[in-house]
């Protein structure tokens, strides 16, 4: 501090503090200290400078009071923005977290590059959504019925049953056929799920028997009798039908004036012949021209007359 500074400060204490103040604040370290008698005429004066003063210093500590409680709650509020911005982060944080402990398994196998791929919506061909509706369920080898799959069944003829909706369509139909001096009958229906595991049992037996290996026998068997929770008989929707003079199904039925009548009429009462020639790689099942399918008029008239497939029509659904 230069010699003119302290003569100022000296001038600005002397100004505004009294000399309790001074004693306080300023200790000389010359041989000048204020002489309270060279004061006396102006007291007066000086008190009102010191009321004067004091006014201020109280107004600055209030002032300063003031600010620092304005920081504190700036602070205060900067660190709870920070707290709750903190938080989802945190939280986001745990739960990008929580995948990784299901990481390892993944880890272990080196399958984490193929996660990438499968995560690409564009690149991997998603199945569409089937039909929803009852009357359009898709079942056969790559499809098969859900586990909890009910149907609610109304009996026909001879003790066959079938999907209560179907009912009248199939009696329709065979009505039909019996006043054009046909005698189609119904060989089989709905079908429980084990009485499809016994059928299917039985197939595998019979290849078995001809010397397949087992699972040479179930592959060929599955290509005849649908493997239990595959075949269609389980949804009520399909019955098979056979001439009543020849009820051998193979593929002379499709000879049979009953099975040539069906063909061409059967699509008027919402049925289609559900796995024709030529149709195994597609169907899963070889040709059976006996075995009809509930889809509903609509659906049927395209299908017989586009000569599609089940599943050639849903593709064009897409
Ligand atoms: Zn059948």
């Amino acid at each position: 501090m230069t010699t003119e500074e302290e003569k100022a400060l000296t001038e600005i204490l002397e100004e505004h503090l009294n000399e309790e103040d001074l004693t306080l604040i300023y200790t000389p370290d010359s041989d000048d200290p204020p002489s309270p008698p060279s004061r006396n005429p102006h007291r007066k004066n000086r008190r009102w400078r010191q009321l004067n003063l004091k006014i201020k210093i109280i107004a600055g500590a209030v002032l300063l009071g003031l600010s620092a409680a304005a920081a504190a709650s700036y602070y205060h509020l900067q660190y709870q923005n920070i707290e709750t911005k903190a938080t989802p982060q945190t939280e986001s944080a745990s739960a990008s977290v929580t995948p990784a402990p299901a990481a390892p398994t993944a880890t272990s196998a080196p399958a984490a590059p193929t996660v990438t791929p499968t995560a690409m919506p564009t690149s991997t061909p998603t199945p569409p959504a089937l039909p929803r509706e009852w009357n359009l369920i898709l079942v056969n080898p790559w499809n098969p019925l859900p586990e909890d799959f009910t149907a609610e069944l109304q009996t026909v003829e001879n003790g066959h049953s079938v999907d209560a909706r179907i009912a009248v369509y199939l009696e329709n139909m065979l009505a039909d056929a019996r006043t054009q001096g046909l005698s189609p009958m119904i060989c089989s229906s709905y079908r429980t799920m084990e009485k499809q595991q016994t059928l299917y049992a039985n197939k595998v037996n019979e290849y078995l028997s001809q010397g397949y290996t087992q699972e040479n026998a179930e592959s060929e068997a599955g290509k005849w009798v649908a493997v239990p929770g595959t075949s269609e008989h389980q949804t009520g929707l399909a019955v098979d039908l056979v001439s009543s003079s020849y009820q051998i199904l193979d593929q002379k039925q499709e000879k049979t004036p009953e099975q040539k009548w069906l063909m061409e009429n059967s699509y008027k009462y919402g049925f289609i012949l559900r796995y024709p020639n030529n149709k195994r790689e597609i169907t899963g099942i070889y040709y059976e021209p006996w075995h009809y399918r509930y889809v509903g008029y609509k659906t049927a008239k395209e299908i017989y007359e586009k000569g599609l497939c089940y599943e050639e029509y849903l593709e064009t659904l897409k």
